[in-house]
């Protein structure tokens, strides 16, 4: 069993470094990587503890980036490159946490207001307290609390409130929620070469996940831009079809294969599983 496509608390994961390869470990997980958003601090934190001590599977580099692509963001994961050169790269985070929590604490009141336009009752207290716990969590969070929200929900969740607050609002710029997170973002190919430089490959995750595009044509829009090594065919969100989808995909292209769990919280995820089973080693970059 693998998860190459896990989330710590160096971006919006809930667990420390830590406490995930203590998990990996008791959950008999062979191989992991740590994909956090545009930055590396994961394998900064692993030079810093005795891993041997928590863990004593393979873990691969792994990163998941940011790109722009027809005035949306999309993600890109890259992996076994090497640390230190993709370290310099100028599409790494380097905003401090004091820096990301000052643009947290304006999406809140941004969304706050947009939620009292809208009669959503909130609670008072609502502040940010670490940067791995962004606005539109909490928002979402907070709107579910109370009751009196019911009607408006059913329409912004779904009635069975699956419905992904960040994909479906917060990015799609026909939400009141929207907010645009595209300035100054790299485009795909500036992305891919950025890891190509660093020795890594290139693999496109979560195809199906965005909701308001045509994926498999967004899929060979990237394929045809050739800087793809791999696809993303287990994840989360991957019905069993799509995930067979592909599977066949990469073998017709001659593209390896991963899978991940894109783990955020235990609350949502279990390490080294979605909801079709365990992830096999058989996605393990082959
Ligand atoms: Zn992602
Ligand atoms: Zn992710």
């Amino acid at each position: 069993m693998i998860d190459l496509h896990i989330h710590s608390t160096n971006s919006d994961g809930y667990f420390t470094v830590k406490d995930i390869l203590k998990m990996a470990q008791e959950n008999n997980i062979n191989t992991i990587s740590f994909c956090d958003h545009n930055v590396l601090g994961a394998y900064d934190e692993l030079k810093s503890i005795d891993v041997k001590k928590y863990y004593s599977g393979r873990i691969i580099p792994g990163i998941e980036f940011d790109f722009v692509y027809e005035n949306k963001v999309f993600h890109m994961l890259g992996y076994n490159f090497n640390i230190d050169i993709l370290k310099s790269s100028k599409y790494i985070d380097r905003r401090t946490e004091s820096e990301l929590i000052k643009e947290e604490e304006k999406n809140l009141e941004f969304f706050k207001g947009v939620c009292k336009k809208l009669g959503i009752k909130l609670s008072d207290d609502l502040t940010i307290t670490r940067s791995s716990e962004p606005a539109n969590d909490i928002i979402k969070r907070d709107m579910q609390i109370h009751s009196e929200n019911k009607e408006i929900l059913d329409e912004i969740l779904g009635k069975d409130r699956k419905k992904s607050f960040w994909l479906g609002h917060v990015t799609n710029p026909c939400s009141p929620f929207y907010i645009d997170f595209t300035k100054g973002l790299p485009s795909a190919e500036e992305i891919a070469s950025e890891i190509h430089n660093a020795g890594g490959i290139v693999v496109l995750p979560h195809v199906f996940e965005y909701k308001s595009i045509d994926n498999i044509q967004f899929l060979n829009e990237m394929y045809k831009l050739n800087i793809l090594d791999g696809i993303e065919c287990v994840h989360s969100k991957h019905s069993k079809e799509q995930t067979q989808f592909l599977i066949d995909f990469c073998k017709e292209h001659n593209l390896v294969k991963s899978g991940g769990s894109d783990f955020h919280t235990d609350k949502v995820h279990t390490l080294g599983h979605t909801e079709l089973g365990e992830i096999s080693d058989d996605f393990c970059l082959k």
